[in-house]
């Protein structure tokens, strides 16, 4: 079957998701179909009333269903069917996601929704074997750290991988038995709404997943300013993030998990596979146009084999095959909005004007919607913009090197800390250099998660706090009490 589809033809979910049910509310924020810049709808703006209703929702929802206190491996058990869900209707999430956002509709069904459903069945297994513990106190008292939910965790997303976000934010959470108010990005909010609506369906109480729409400056705010949020997670930019905090501080301080920018370095020694190694970084940054927060967008190479390696990635760049997220046959995505496409080009052509050479693209693709063509800059230095600032989009900039020690000093970077790649066949340096390199991931002879959901993923400098995915995420999403008993 056929996955591309006709965009005037959906079906939206209209308004918020509260307490179960959807809630109507009128369009505010115009929105734009990325692949062909179509004006479709507009996104309502949650009022601080309205996101207050949502946080009183939660919390009556979690004192009447016992979400919290049931045997936990009911938790499991929901969560897993809501998992099995998202499957069965991969094609509605898909089409709801692609649509709107910069998601390839046949990239989703293959890759977003099956690695969702399994990292929610994943997080699901947690909720009946993490625990309290007993320690070792002296033999005339009992020591335990007692492990308890949190209670409504306030979670806010961004537009890149919408759905895949929205997974990392409510399997966890909602697996260590909290209630969850979620804002997506007020471009892409469809597929989130949609798996809420999913969740009650597979049994998940009324009231325990509620998701708000609206932008960062009046829903954002008022969720994480709100008292009733006992914990708040984040992942988007490093200003947005340094904005949340700041309120977090002023209304009450309650713990928080910020996932934000990046600026990774792939850094390719010549005795690696080249091959392997040129096709990561050329993937890493053609995979949804670069708007990814691990994108490599910095190359750093052995000056030696420099030349063949951007060889390889100038022939991927090259044959890119640009089309509607809607088709099932295109693979390379469009940019969020225009405006985001005329800051990608803002910092390219400055780049250029300060000497950079562009060695492919460099502007906009001739084709309808936000695309922009696969960009290459050489004759970069570390001190240039494009260098140094996350652009999210699909711009590589390469630098060369002679000896290690000149790599790991192009490859650290002032702010960000995200992830990194190291491709070398020598173990003893992959070894010597992952322990150099100032990151929260680093991927050695790849560059790309794996569906081991295990590996906890999370921004070392600016790039953080916290971690999504892995044990980590669970135990975050739970507080701990300790408990002395004399006996
Ligand atoms: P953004 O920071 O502009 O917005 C992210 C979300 O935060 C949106 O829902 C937005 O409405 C909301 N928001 C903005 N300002 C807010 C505020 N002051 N208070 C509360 N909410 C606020 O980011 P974006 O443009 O949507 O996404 C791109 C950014 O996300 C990039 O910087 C990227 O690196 C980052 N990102 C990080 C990860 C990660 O795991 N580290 C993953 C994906 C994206």
């Amino acid at each position: 079957m056929s996955l591309s589809f006709d965009p005037d033809r959906l079906d939206l979910p209209r308004g918020h998701f509260i307490g179960g049910r959807y809630v109507p509310a009128a369009g505010v924020l115009p929105m734009h179909r990325p692949s062909d810049g179509v004006e479709f709808a507009a996104c309502p703006v949650a009022s601080a009333d309205l996101v207050d209703q949502a946080i009183a929702s939660a919390k009556a929802a979690l004192a009447a269903s016992g979400w919290a206190t049931c045997a936990p491996r009911q938790r499991t058990r929901v969560l897993q069917r809501w998992a099995d869900l998202m499957e069965e209707e991969a094609v509605r999430l898909a089409q709801l996601e692609a649509f709107c956002s910069t998601r390839p509709v046949g990239q989703l069904v293959a890759g977003d929704i099956a690695v969702t459903a399994e990292q929610i069945r994943f997080f699901a297994e947690f909720a009946d074997k993490e625990g309290s513990d007993l320690v070792p106190t002296g033999a005339d008292s009992l020591g335990m750290i007692m492990s308890e939910a949190y209670g409504v965790v306030g979670a806010i997303t961004p537009w890149n991988v919408p759905l895949s976000m929205a997974g990392w934010k409510l399997g966890p959470a909602l697996a260590a038995g909290n209630a969850v108010v979620l804002k997506p990005s007020e471009l892409t909010p469809y597929s989130t709404l949609f798996i809420a609506e999913l969740a009650v369906r597979a049994g998940v109480p009324a009231g325990i997943v509620n998701i708000v729409l609206g932008d960062g400056a009046t829903t954002g705010t008022a969720i994480t300013g709100h008292p009733d949020i006992a914990k708040v997670s984040f992942t988007g930019s490093t200003g947005a993030g340094a904005a949340i905090m700041e309120n977090i501080a002023r209304s009450g301080i309650r713990p928080v998990t910020l996932e934000l920018g990046g600026k990774s370095p792939q850094v390719v020694f010549a005795d690696a596979d080249l091959d392997l190694a040129a096709n990561a970084v050329a993937t890493s940054i053609l995979a949804n146009a670069g708007q990814a927060c691990v994108a490599g967008s910095r190359l750093i190479v052995e000056d030696r084999v420099a030349a063949r390696v951007i060889e390889t990635v100038l022939h991927r760049m090259r044959t890119v095959t640009a089309g509607p997220t809607w088709d099932e046959a295109s693979t390379y995505s469009p940019i969020i909005s225009d405006r985001q496409r005329g800051r990608i080009d803002a910092v390219v052509q400055q780049a250029i004007a300060a000497g950079a050479e562009c060695l492919a693209g460099g502007g906009a693709i001739d084709h309808p919607g936000y695309f922009y063509a696969p960009t290459l800059l050489a004759g970069v230095t570390q001190d240039s913009t494009a260098v140094r600032e996350e652009i999210f989009g699909p711009v590589l900039t390469v630098q060369t090197f002679s000896d290690e020690e000149e790599a790991m000093q192009l490859a650290d970077h002032p702010v960000y800390g995200l992830a990194a790649g190291l491709f070398t066949r020598d173990l003893s340096r992959a070894m010597r250099l992952t322990r150099r390199l100032q990151a929260g991931t680093v991927w050695v002879n790849r560059y790309s998660r794996s569906r081991d959901h295990i590996l906890p993923t999370g921004g070392y400098k600016r790039s953080g706090i916290g971690k999504d995915l892995g044990r980590e995420a669970y135990l975050a999403n739970r507080k701990t009490k300790s408990v002395l008993i004399n006996l």
